[in-house]
């Protein structure tokens, strides 16, 4: 499969990955658009938040708890942080693998754009 954060989560592709476990990694974004731009992402292929399945429920969970643990590791804990999934097209989803981003170190704006 041609999936670009597949090919991260096997090593074919380098990141500067912050945290890694047989579930999920983190890795800095290319493109960051805030002082901390992280993905969080399923080793699985998940093509979009609506792909989700019952079995996954604990995954989505140990996500969130894994994004807290970055969050203080990096000390944006006490600022505060923003997580986000675009799911498909209009949204702003460009890879389809499951991913959710975690932006922090500046204010964030309300509504998003
Ligand atoms: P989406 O637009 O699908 O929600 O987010 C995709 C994100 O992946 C973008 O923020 C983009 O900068 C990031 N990205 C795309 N290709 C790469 C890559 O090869 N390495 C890393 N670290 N990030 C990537
Ligand atoms: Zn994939």
């Amino acid at each position: 499969m041609d999936c670009i954060f597949c090919k991260i989560a096997n090593k074919e592709i380098s990141s500067n990955i912050i945290f890694e476990d047989d579930k999920i990694i983190a890795f800095h974004d290319i493109n960051p658009q805030a002082p901390y731009h992280i993905l969080v992402l399923p080793k699985k292929h998940i093509e979009t938040l609506l792909d989700l399945k019952e079995e996954d429920k604990e995954l989505i969970g140990h996500i969130y708890l894994i994004i807290n643990k970055i969050a203080k590791d990096l000390k944006f804990e006490q600022r505060g942080y923003r997580v986000v999934v675009n799911c498909k097209e209009e949204a702003g989803q460009t890879i389809f693998h499951l991913h959710f981003h975690v932006l922090a170190g500046r204010t964030m704006e309300w509504p998003p754009g």
